[in-house]
């Protein structure tokens, strides 16, 4: 069943924004990894360096410091870079100079070694970038780069045809084929993952009908503020609760029900944006206030009840809501208690009110 369902959401081409959301969220993901990485490149280039210095009896000159400053300023910023869009950027850059700074240390050897050691750099910068979080667009040009720089016949003096060429020609294809195959295949999986991971995450904190957050995703985010806003300004949990809903559906239907239900979430997200909100469950609605006065909340629910009272519509509803302080030591669940207390006394003194928990 699991696979069906799966197969049938893939099925559908991710929107442009999704592919950005998932490179961006890979690369929130993998930032430190990448960090490391390009620090690794820098050793392995360095450690290239010195074999060539030592063993292959060049001269350790100045152009190897500059590169070397050139890639520390690189890894400088990226460890700056929050925007994946950036870092597919400053990654072909990163390609390129080591790929450049390694073609002229490979300049330097006899013509019989050259061949192997492009190839052998060639792979290793080719593996390394696959592994990193990049959009197809930067690998194919980190692939072009790579072999523009690296290419084993470009002033090698080796002919294709004879038995050195036809090996570097088959290491070649092999390994462009192999890192071309192997990255569009794990990106493909990793994408899938992600969009089936984000539908699921939706599924589970979204209410289907209102699609606003849920009660599940209300106690998450609401604890985590309880938890983590400073109390330099009180904290305030609202539960709302619409007047006389039953007489709603008992006289439109439950089909109007649900419309006055997701009119009702779009006013309290109308009216408290940049708090969070959610439907608690039924005709219950919560939201909960970090950092306000309680002019700021009295302003906030008067709104809210003049809001949804004065909408212009065939079914017109009126809401009543409950506010409670959240005291130093409450958790959400006594809150939740206190607030729906006063719920209970703004409907028993006439509802389309707001009345605060004594
Ligand atoms: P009060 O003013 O005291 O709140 O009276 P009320 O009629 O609103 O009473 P109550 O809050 O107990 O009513 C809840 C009603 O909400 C009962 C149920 O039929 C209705 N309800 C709960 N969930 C849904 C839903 O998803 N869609 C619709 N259409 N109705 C729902
Ligand atoms: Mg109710
Ligand atoms: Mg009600």
């Amino acid at each position: 069943m699991y696979k069906t369902i799966e197969d049938e959401v893939l099925k559908k081409s991710a929107p442009a924004e999704l592919k950005a959301e998932f490179l961006q969220h890979e690369f929130d993901r993998l930032h430190t990894f990448c960090v490391l990485i390009y620090i690794a490149s820098i050793v392995v280039w360095v450690a290239y360096d010195l074999i060539l210095s030592f063993i292959g009896g060049q001269p350790f000159t100045w152009r190897s410091l500059v590169f070397f400053g050139v890639f520390t300023i690189l890894v400088i910023i990226l460890l700056f870079i929050r925007d994946a869009r950036h870092f597919q950027k400053l990654n072909l850059l990163f390609v390129l100079t080591i790929a450049f700074g390694t073609r002229l240390l490979i300049e330097g050897l006899g013509n019989d070694h050259q061949p192997a050691w492009l190839l052998l750099a060639a792979s290793t910068t080719l593996f390394t970038a696959s592994v990193l979080p990049l959009s197809r667009w930067s690998f194919f040009a980190a692939q072009l780069v790579t072999w523009w720089f690296l290419n084993p016949f470009y002033n090698t003096g080796i002919e294709q045809f004879e038995l050195g060429g036809v090996m570097a020609l088959s290491y070649t294809t092999f390994i462009c084929g192999l890192t071309l195959y192997s990255f569009l295949t794990l990106h493909k999986a990793k994408l899938n993952n992600f969009i089936m991971s984000r539908l699921l995450l939706d599924q589970a904190y979204i209410d289907t009908l209102t699609e606003i957050p849920n009660r599940r995703s209300f106690m998450t985010r609401a604890s985590l503020q309880l938890n983590s806003v400073p109390r330099e300004n009180d904290h305030y949990l609202a539960m709302i609760d619409i007047d006389n809903f039953k007489k709603v559906n008992d006289v439109y239907g439950h089909d109007i029900g649900d419309e006055v239900l997701k009119r009702i979430a779009q006013d309290i997200k109308s009216v408290t944006a940049h708090h969070e909100y959610a439907r608690l469950g039924g005709e219950e609605f919560a939201i909960y206030l970090a950092g306000v006065s309680r002019e700021d909340v009295e302003t906030l629910a008067g709104d809210l009840c003049r809001v949804v009272r004065e909408q212009p519509t065939r079914h017109p509803v009126t809401i009543s809501i409950g506010l409670a302080r959240v005291l130093d030591g409450d958790t959400l669940n006594q809150a939740l208690i206190k607030a729906d207390a006063a719920l209970y006394e703004s409907k028993h003194t006439g509802k389309d009110r707001y009345t605060f928990h004594q």
